[in-house]
């Protein structure tokens, strides 16, 4: 094998990651949602969405859109989780404590 093989081998190989690499930064961030401390679903912030909770609870309505996650309506009491807006980056947290409703941002592996 030339040098010159070789090292095209190589780049290749080290291209063939980089649709990987692209991928999961254009997957982005995935919204955990659980109530109650069970996992209700999971959702990409990829994908613009809205999703109404029901639950014994109460209901949330919950948008996803332009890759973040907020609470536009809800019937809880306090409201607080209408009021904490968009998240977007992992490790951010809206919480429904009268609904035991719970949403988190985390890194899609
Ligand atoms: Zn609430």
């Amino acid at each position: 094998m030339k040098k010159k093989d070789f090292v095209l081998i190589l780049f290749l190989i080290l291209m063939s990651f980089f649709p990987l690499l692209f991928f999961s930064n254009l997957n982005g961030n995935i919204a955990k949602i659980t109530v109650d401390g069970k996992l209700y679903k999971t959702l990409p912030l990829s994908e613009n969405k809205e999703l109404i909770i029901t639950t014994e609870y109460g209901e949330n309505i919950v948008v996803i859109k332009n890759k973040k996650i907020f609470v536009k309506s809800a019937d809880c009491k306090d409201g607080v989780c209408v009021k904490t807006g968009e998240i977007s980056k992992p490790g951010e947290i809206i919480a429904c404590l009268p609904h035991k409703l719970v949403i988190e941002i985390e890194e899609d592996e």
